[in-house]
Order: structure tokens, then C-alpha cells, then sequence
């Protein structure tokens, strides 16, 4: 099933991109919710955390080192991660995605 991400998988719409191997891509949030604001996705659908199966474990350890790289790479030590799983947690893009979020202060619990 076709959705927004794939389509910037595929180079079928333009995204800023930060990085890309063969399992995953990360781009910039086209609404930043903070002065860094990336998405770390997989090449591969995998709707959710909630569905996500246990051999697509790996897969979603690897997404959170991409995760940990674009932090880095833009020069912040101190982040914040984020996985909205399912519509009332907050999804709108049903293929999973790690928000990287970073560059002012984070409180907790977030809304
Ligand atoms: P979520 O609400 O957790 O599913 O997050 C989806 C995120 O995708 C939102 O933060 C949107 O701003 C972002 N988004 C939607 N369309 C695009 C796009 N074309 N390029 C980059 N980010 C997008």
C-alpha cells in the first residue's frame, strides 16, 4: 500500500535527506516540531511498533542507530525519539517512522 513515505522512497516526491543505506532512509520533518527534526524510516513496510513482527527486530534496532547517526551527524548529543504508534497515540503516516527531535529543551510527560 502506497503512502507518503514510500513515495520518498521511491524519489516519486522530493524530501531533504539526511541519510539512506539499504534498510533505511532518514529525512527532515516537513513540519519540524523542533530546530532538528528528522524521520527514520524502513525501506520496508512495517506499519507500526504495534504490529511489527519479531523478526522485524533487527530492522528496528538498526532504525534507532540511524536514529542515534543523524542526532550526531547534526551535532546534538542530547535528543529525544519518538514512535507514535496507532491513530489515538498520535500516527498519521501508517509506515513506521522514528521522530529524531532536537535543538531546544524537551518536557516530560509530552502531550
Ligand atoms: P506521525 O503523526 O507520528 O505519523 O508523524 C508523521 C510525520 O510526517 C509528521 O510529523 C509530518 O509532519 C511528517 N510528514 C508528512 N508528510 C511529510 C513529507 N512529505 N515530508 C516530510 N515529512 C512529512
Amino acid at each position: 500500500m502506497a503512502n507518503i513515505f514510500t513515495k520518498i522512497i521511491a524519489r516519486e516526491i522530493p524530501a531533504a535527506i539526511l541519510y539512506e543505506d539499504d534498510q533505511a532512509l532518514a529525512f527532515r520533518d516537513i513540519h519540524p516540531a523542533a530546530p532538528f527534526h528528522a524521520l527514520v524510516v524502513p525501506k520496508r513496510e512495517v506499519v507500526n511498533l504495534g504490529v511489527m513482527a519479531e523478526a522485524d527486530a533487527a530492522l528496528v534496532g538498526h532504525l534507532l542507530w540511524v536514529c542515534r547517526k543523524v542526532a550526531a551527524d547534526a551535532g546534538h548529543t542530547d535528543f529525544r525519539v519518538v514512535s507514535n504508534s496507532g491513530a489515538a497515540a498520535g500516527q498519521s503516516v501508517f509506515h513506521l517512522h522514528f521522530h529524531v527531535m532536537a535543538g531546544r529543551e524537551f518536557h516530560w510527560p509530552p502531550g
